[in-house]
């Protein structure tokens, strides 16, 4: 239970909040964000499809541990940190597919801090039937520089209104490898990486060791066909993705190599066992993408109900 005077706090709060003309203005560039981006995907032949809330098994990401699972009807079902598998199942019946997904994820509390983070988000899901990482990280330059050079010419008034200078970034965007990333600012080399960069720049093959078991390996399999996209201006992480590994078998010795019980992955595991095509794609956060092009110190004021990492409230 909650106290009532915690919950009358915050109710004062959210209208507060709601009344603060930046929140409505980000609101209102974000929602043209989105017609925008769908524009791009109807043009580009995409299949919208709607997104799933809950299924038996979702995305781990880097902490199984957080993963929220509940009972109904006897059946256990998991919250969606993310739609991979679910993207993998879809190129069954779709070449190319993308979702608004709503991801719920107990993000690190003290994460609250890093403007760039909620524990309630959307993410613009996409997945390209036989395609290659070449292939979806020129599609999500094309994304990105049509939606700011659409930002600039039909949200003019929002953008006056944040004062942000946005320049539509020429392609194709620089690329480093994680190794180099690594070596020139140690692990956290997002942030640093991302102040630096007056550009977007793809951060290409991370270690097999610190991602998820779905991407695909690269030659050399210590490393992923993968990819990350970084804002410029110190604005973080725009898009994570890459190719998926599509053979039982690869993914049955890499959840062996990571010590995780297959028999959390069944509903998966058999799915790849009855074949599923190979595949690429990414996921780009909306309220992130917002907060890029508003140039906002926070995250919180691209949703109405914003929920941060460990905070009851704003
Ligand atoms: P991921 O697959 O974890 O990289 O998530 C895909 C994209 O969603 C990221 O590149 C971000 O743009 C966005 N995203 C991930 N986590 C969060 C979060 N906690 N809050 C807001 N956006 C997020
Ligand atoms: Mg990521």
């Amino acid at each position: 239970m909650q106290n009532i005077e915690v919950i009358k706090k915050n109710l004062e709060d959210i209208k507060g909040f709601l009344k603060d003309e930046k929140v409505m203005m980000a609101n209102r560039l974000k929602s043209k964000i989105i017609g925008f981006l769908r524009d791009f995907m109807e043009k580009k032949e995409f299949v919208e499809l709607l997104p799933v809330i809950a299924s038996p098994v979702t995305d781990p990401l880097s902490s199984p541990e957080t993963t929220i699972s509940f009972s109904v009807y006897g059946y256990s079902l998991q919250l969606t940190k993310s739609m991979i598998f679910h993207k993998q199942f879809a190129m069954l019946a779709f070449d190319k597919i993308c979702i608004f997904s709503p991801n719920f994820r107990i993000e690190k509390e003290d994460l609250w801090k890093s403007g760039r983070h909620l524990i309630e988000f959307t993410q613009l899901d996409l997945e390209v039937k036989e395609a290659t990482r070449e292939d979806v990280m020129k599609l999500g330059e094309e994304m990105l520089t049509e939606v700011i050079t659409r930002v600039l010419d039909e949200a003019r008034e929002e953008i006056q209104f944040f004062g942000r200078k946005l320049k539509v970034p020429s392609r194709p965007f620089k690329t480093v490898t994680y190794h180099w990333a690594y070596s020139m600012f140690g692990k956290d080399f997002e942030v640093e990486l991302s102040r630096r960069a007056d550009a977007p720049i793809w951060v290409l093959d991370f270690p097999e060791k610190s991602r998820e078991f779905y991407y695909r390996q690269g030659e050399n399999p210590l490393y992923l066909r993968d990819f990350d996209l970084i804002y410029p201006e110190g604005y973080g992480e725009a898009i994570s993705g890459g190719e998926r590994e599509w053979r039982p078998e690869k993914i049955r010795e890499r959840l062996r190599n990571k010590g995780i019980d297959q028999s959390l992955y069944y509903p998966y595991l058999i799915m790849l066992e009855q074949g599923i095509p190979p595949s690429a794609g990414f996921g780009m956060g909306v309220e992130r993408l917002t907060r890029f092009i508003a140039g906002l110190e926070s995250i919180k004021y691209c949703r109405i109900f914003p929920k941060l990492p460990g905070k009851f409230g704003l």
